[in-house]
């Protein structure tokens, strides 16, 4: 009898490579033609409104209504000349995915059809709120939410539907997104920035945060996806034995990428090229079946609106492949599992990159200012960023021993290192002699040339050169939230740098002196978050704790920082989000924390009863008949004779009761914790009760795994997932 997972095995192997979405001539030919650019739109519509609207998307300038329908008419001649049917707001809702809603241009009057798309289509949008996460923010009585239009991002198409990026907010006016609290972030650290950088320079307007994603998934054939329902359900396995094989060998990484991953990802990238996302690097990544793409760093809301399409288009391609698109953290135990690398840095709008070492003192000193603020603000907030990457997703990774683990700390690089140690072991820049040696300090690092080579891949939270890389990121995740927590602190950071630097000079200071004072001050405080060596360590874990530097050990234990007066201030006073806004927000995480584990909970006693259990039996049975067939023929003898398969038996028969017994604790856990009212504590109870209950009922599926007979096990085994 084949079981589900033979068909499935047979049905893989018909899968062959092939191209589906290839376009003739160069890649400069098609890049961004899915994408209307204010330059395109200028064909369409008046100079005045094309003013307008580039007005809107240069100073985020509001988009006078008087245009609003000239525009929109505009957009759709040209969607329609590209031959779409459909408009959409998309909008990134508190689920880190993207939301839609299609509506047709065609309607009709006076019996007569015609395409339509007015103004207010185009700037408002008002999607049933009520289904999005809320966090209490609004009833359901008032269940109406709106999304708006953000002329920062341009529009574009995606199958057949042009496609407005949104904001998301209440009738009330909070924030139901990630995108209003990650745009006002941007406003905070650039006021902030300017206020620092304008020490050095007059004319700095304004600075922009640019962020280049890496992107890291795991490839699974359609067919044997379709096998697991854990996969199908919860993205990742809930049980399953580890493959004789697996990444010991480290002969995935970088390797030779299959043909049929290779027509896949020249696929995706060609529909990420019209859509202007410029995908550079593709590769193999550690573990087998897993790789990452990474496109050229650019403006941030832009990177993280070009992230958000980019999974989408992903799963879109991959139905043609007949490939799965797995953007979970950790879908297979045993090996790696996968981030989002976030490479973030700020530059001015006279095109200063304020993270990279000048090649004048004073460029220097502006850059040791900034390098600073970053370290005090990573430093204090430490545990604050670190959850901003918690989930019940990345939780199986993070302090795994592959992935940055769960305590914050900085790398610096040893030439940058040694130069803040220098800084820190200063005298006090006040006494004269003091004075002349910040002087010196200042003039003695004419160039920093951090080295690149160095670079320490244990670190959450590294210095590349130019930028800092944040390791900890889940490969799942929307990057705006951690964007918005990023851009935050380092923003209070810099406002206090400048306010230390302003009291300095009242008193008489002379400038760069003042500056050095406060890098020194700033580094010096911020030492425990400066580390260099290897952050997988046993001994880091220890080190970190006498450092007093507070580690993500359970997920929503850590989510109560969204409580402490430390994390409310700093958004309040930096107008990102309100206090109703955060406490929302420290809901929704509960909630999703809780009805993730809950699905997970509820596949894996499924799977166990269904699947694992019957197949179990099948075997035990098949042990019986040959064992009680041994005696007939052979009487007492089949005690010797059949020694082994009365083991197994026994071993079978234990697994099958502990798997049952520990299935019907873990029901028992769950219904004891979904009577906890309380969201957050209801959280924290299924994070330690449901969570290890989980771990048991794993632990004897997999054995039973080993045990029973290949033929008769029915799902696909972790050497087939991962080695199609
Ligand atoms: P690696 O895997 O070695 O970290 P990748 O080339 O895969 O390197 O990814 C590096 C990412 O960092 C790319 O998206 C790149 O565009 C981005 N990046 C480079 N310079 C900057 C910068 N100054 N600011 C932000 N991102 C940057
Ligand atoms: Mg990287």
């Amino acid at each position: 009898m084949a079981t589900f997972r033979h068909r499935a095995l047979n049905e893989a192997a018909t899968h062959q490579p092939g191209r589906y979405f290839a376009e003739e001539g160069p890649v400069s030919s098609y890049f961004g033609q899915n994408v209307l650019t204010v330059e395109k739109l200028q064909k369409y519509v008046s100079t005045n409104a094309y003013e307008a609207v580039l007005a809107a998307v240069k100073f985020g300038a509001r988009l006078d209504r008087g245009y609003a329908d000239e525009v929109a008419a505009g957009m759709k001649d040209w969607a329609m000349e590209m031959g779409c049917t459909h408009y959409t707001h998309l909008f990134q809702p508190l689920t880190d995915s993207t939301a839609e809603k299609h509506e047709a241009f065609i309607t009709v009057k006076d019996g007569r059809p015609f395409e339509r798309f007015n103004g207010s289509a185009l700037v408002q949008q008002e999607p049933d709120a009520s289904s999005f996460p809320n966090g209490g923010l609004r009833n359901t009585f008032e269940a109406r939410g709106y999304s708006a239009w953000d002329p920062s991002s341009p529009v574009f198409l995606m199958d057949g539907t042009l496609c407005i990026p949104s904001v998301f907010v209440s009738y009330t006016g909070e924030a139901l997104d990630t995108k209003v609290p990650e745009l006002k972030s941007q406003q905070a650290l650039s006021d902030a920035a300017v206020r620092v950088a304008s020490l050095f320079d007059e004319k700095v307007k304004t600075v922009k945060v640019n962020l280049g994603i890496e992107q890291e998934y795991f490839l699974v054939d359609e067919a044997l996806f379709n096998a697991r329902i854990d996969l199908m359900l919860c993205n990742r396995t809930v049980i399953g034995h580890t493959s004789a094989k697996d990444q010991q060998l480290e002969d995935h990484y970088f390797g030779a990428i299959p043909s049929k991953v290779s027509c896949f990802m020249k696929d995706f990238e060609t529909e990420a090229y019209k859509l202007g996302i410029l995908l550079q690097t593709r590769h193999n990544e550690v573990a087998p079946n897993q790789f990452e793409c990474a496109p050229v760093f650019c403006e941030a809301t832009k990177a993280i609106d070009q992230n958000m399409m980019l999974m989408i288009l992903m799963q879109k391609v991959a139905e043609k492949h007949h490939l799965k698109v797995i953007f979970h953290e950790k879908p297979f135990d045993g090996v790696n599992g996968s981030g989002k690398h976030v490479n973030w840095s700020i530059m001015t709008d006279t095109g200063v990159k304020l993270l990279s070492p000048g090649k004048t003192p004073m460029n220097n000193l502006q850059f040791l200012a900034f390098y600073a603020s970053v370290l005090r603000a990573v430093y204090k907030h430490h545990f604050l960023l670190m959850t901003t990457v918690a989930s019940l997703s990345n939780s199986f990774r993070l302090g795994g021993n592959e992935a940055p683990p769960a305590v914050m700390s900085v790398f610096s690089g040893s030439t940058l290192y040694g130069i803040f140690q220098s800084i820190v072991n200063m005298k006090d820049v006040k006494e004269p002699e003091g004075e002349q040696e910040s002087i010196k300090l200042v003039n003695s690092i004419p160039e920093i040339f951090p080295d690149n080579t160095d670079r320490n891949r244990t670190s959450p939270f590294a210095f590349t050169g130019n930028r800092f890389e944040f390791r900890g990121v889940g490969s799942s995740q929307n990057v705006a939230s951690v964007t918005y927590v990023l851009n935050s602190i380092v923003a209070e950071s810099l406002n206090e740098f400048r306010d230390l630097v302003d009291e300095l000079e009242a008193k008489g200071e002379e400038r760069s002196n003042a500056v050095m004072s406060i890098v020194r001050k700033f580094t010096t405080e911020s030492q425990d978050i400066m580390f260099e060596g290897n952050g997988y360590s046993r001994e880091w874990e220890a080190e970190a704790k006498r450092r007093g530097l507070r580690a993500v050990s359970n997920v929503p234990d850590a989510y109560e920082v969204y409580h402490e007066p430390a994390t409310i201030e700093l958004f309040r006073k930096l107008d990102v989000l309100q206090p109703n806004e955060v406490e929302a927000r420290f809901e929704i995480l509960n909630e999703t924390y809780v009805k993730k584990l809950q699905i997970e909970a509820r596949v894996l006693g499924d799977i166990c009863q269904n699947h694992v259990i019957p197949a179990a039996v099948r075997y035990q049975n098949v042990l019986i008949e040959n064992i009680k067939g041994v005696m007939d023929i052979f009487g007492a003898e089949v005690e010797t004779l059949c020694g082994a398969e009365v083991s197994t038996l026994r071993k079978i028969s234990k697994y099958i009761n502990d798997i049952s017994a520990d299935v019907e604790d873990l029901v028992e856990a769950r219904k004891r914790a979904n009577k906890i009212s309380d969201i957050a504590m209801r959280a924290k109870v299924y994070s330690r009760e449901v969570k290890e209950k989980m771990d048991q009922v794993r632990y004897s599926a997999d054995h039973l795994e080993m045990l029973v007979d290949d033929e008769m096990w029915p799902l696909p085994k972790y050497r087939e997932l991962l080695f199609f």
